[in-house]
């Protein structure tokens, strides 16, 4: 009963400390901060999104004044030299201002370009973490089914040992099993306790060796519950 006990616990604890957890959880921290990151970039997309456009509009107003002016001109409407000098200036310096302003609508393109591509890598990359927690998540279940198997077939088992044993005694065995780290019963092997590994002492062992074969023997040591084997020494 014991080495199902202990096998048992094993398996509890291979359950508990399945690699997959650890996995797991780092990837819902990435996922996490990829969020965030998209977030991010969607909210700064949109930003110079509106920063374009208004840059364009920029563009727009000054083009169409150059167009007014170069109309006036050209429909002959202006006649002092004076005016017509003005007219010729500030279409010039509306043509400059023209190419300075594309040259600005230029930059605000690259920029959402290049945010736009980071978006899609960061979209790309939590893909990528989405589909690896699936993966993971099917490789934990499929770890947890298996040790549920192993343990379905050893806990009757288990149970079939216990139920023929006296209760009080497999209260006792798992009194002691939750005091001593799972351990409840230990082989007495060539005059050792097998639980602490003590060596049993020539008075104590008279004693054991005297008993009854009923009597419940338990080490001096570590209290635990003592099996006779053949290798006892006794
Ligand atoms: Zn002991």
């Amino acid at each position: 009963m014991q080495a199902l006990d202990t096998k048992l616990d094993q398996l509890a604890h291979r359950r508990e400390t399945l690699p997959q957890h650890a996995a797991l959880r780092e990837l819902d921290a990435t996922l996490l901060v990829l969020r965030d990151q998209i977030v991010a970039a969607e909210t700064e997309a949109d930003d110079i999104t509106r920063e374009l456009t208004k840059a364009e509009g920029d563009v727009e107003q000054v083009r169409a004044r150059a167009a007014r002016d170069q109309q006036r001109l050209d429909a002959g409407q202006v006649s002092s030299p004076k005016e017509l000098e003005g007219l010729q200036h500030e279409i010039a310096t509306l043509a400059k201002r023209q190419g300075d302003l594309e040259d600005v609508v230029l930059e605000i393109m690259e920029r959402l370009e290049s945010t736009q591509s980071r978006h899609s890598e960061l979209l790309g990359q939590q893909e990528e973490a989405k589909a690896r927690y699936t993966e993971l998540t099917a490789a934990r279940d499929r770890a947890n089914a298996e040790i549920d198997n192993e343990m379905a077939v050893l806990r009757p088992q288990r149970d079939t040992q216990a139920g023929g044993l006296a209760d009080e005694l497999v209260a006792l065995y798992e009194k002691i099993r939750a005091q001593q780290g799972g351990i409840g019963a230990a082989q007495l092997t060539q005059r050792r306790c097998s639980g602490c590994r003590l060596e049993i002492n020539n008075v104590e062992l008279g004693r054991l060796r005297a008993a009854d074969e009923d009597e419940v023997l338990r080490c001096e040591e570590c209290r635990r519950i003592l099996v006779r084997t053949p290798e006892s020494g006794l």
